[in-house]
């Protein structure tokens, strides 16, 4: 199969290649499409078959649910049974929006997508690009992150290529992606919001709307079973296998040198994924070529939007051990940790 690389800049100008992706879509086939997270790799989500297309091209693990993506309120009607009052506010406060919120399905949600469970995760994307495509398709689109299972998620139209060429018909390009990590997912099911997974939207930013917030215990300790059945897998990892430096900011970078000695010393060839600041403090110790600059110290905005590319940077670099300096795990933090941890396999130092 040709893949089909398709730059979107003028939804209106291009409305007849937006029409030809949701033609693909309610054909049954597959598109890979920019979001304000991540690119996602979209499928008819009320078409079963059409959903199993998304496991293959993926290589993801069938018990591990899709997140439906709508455009409107009204697609959301069409596949959720119930919208508690806590859903409704959270849709009026963040929708669209980089969250996504788990609600007791209907029975027209096929059953390939959702592992089995009697609820379905939905998203209405903020990005113009991605809600024109679902629109054209005229049916919730689910999607997951259009990578190979377990690497890192695609942030730029190259990087889904990278990953899928030859297994999707069309990529539409939007550039790269604002927010650079996957939507938050909150069960929004009972009367308390619980995070199953850390994104943009922050517990601080979700109590002010729905007050006390729950975080899933999975996500703190390493032993609790996920809600979000996919949070159990191995994600986001690098070729090379990579170790976290954590610990207040001053700290880091002494350790970091710390362990970049013992690892050259042993005859490693060291990639390191840092704050600018970090980087910097090297000196002639890593050459430019083994630093991906992630963004500067405590910029977390910055750190979430460029974090994927890093942990894919260094895939032809000859790389052969990672080191990644961890960011603090409030506000933005907690998700961009939780990438990291997962990256690194729960493989961290404290400085
Ligand atoms: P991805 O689209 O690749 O970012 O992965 C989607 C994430 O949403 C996975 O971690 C899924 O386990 C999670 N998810 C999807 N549907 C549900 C659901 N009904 N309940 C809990 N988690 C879900
Ligand atoms: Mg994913």
């Amino acid at each position: 199969m040709q893949t089909q690389v398709v730059k979107i800049t003028n939804i209106k100008g291009q409305k007849h290649m937006l029409e030809e992706a949701g033609a693909i879509i309610r054909r049954g086939g597959l598109v890979a499409f920019p979001t304000e997270t991540v690119y996602g790799l979209g499928a008819n989500g009320l078409d079963g078959p059409a959903c199993k297309g998304i496991y293959a091209a993926k290589g993801r693990p069938s018990d591990n649910p899709l997140i439906l993506h709508v455009a409107s309120r009204h697609m959301i009607g069409a596949i959720a049974a119930e919208v508690t009052p806590l859903a409704e506010k959270l849709l009026a406060a963040f929708c669209p929006g980089p969250i996504t919120l788990i609600m007791k399905r209907k029975p027209s949600v096929p059953d390939e997508i959702t592992g089995g469970l009697p609820t379905v995760g939905i998203r209405m994307p903020e990005s113009d690009v991605a809600r024109a495509f679902i629109k054209a398709a005229g049916v919730p689109v689910a999607a997951p992150s259009a990578n190979i299972s377990g690497r890192p998620s695609p942030t730029t139209a190259e990087a889904v290529l990278h990953d899928l060429e030859g297994r999707v018909p069309l990529i539409l390009d939007g550039g790269p992606c604002h927010f650079g990590v996957e939507s938050t997912i909150v069960d929004s099911t009972g009367s308390q919001a619980v995070i199953l997974r850390p994104g943009a939207i922050t517990e601080e930013m979700l109590a002010e709307v729905a007050g006390e917030v729950l975080i899933d215990p999975a996500l703190v300790g390493a032993d609790a079973i996920p809600k979000a059945p996919g949070m159990k897998y191995k994600h986001y990892a690098p070729q090379a296998p990579l170790v976290l430096i954590e610990g207040e900011p001053e700290k880091i970078a002494p350790a970091m040198q710390g362990e970049i000695r013992r690892l050259q010393a042993e005859g490693h060839r060291v990639g390191v994924i840092a704050s600018r600041e970090v980087l910097d403090s090297l000196g002639p110790m890593v050459p430019p070529e083994l630093r991906a600059d992630y963004g500067g110290q405590g910029d977390l905005p910055a750190i979430a939007a460029n974090l994927y590319e890093a942990l894919r940077y260094f895939d032809d670099t000859g790389a052969d051990r990672l080191l990644a300096e961890g960011t603090t795990s409030e506000g933005l933090g907690l998700a961009i940790m939780n990438r990291l941890r997962k990256a690194s396999g729960f493989h961290s130092i404290q400085a």
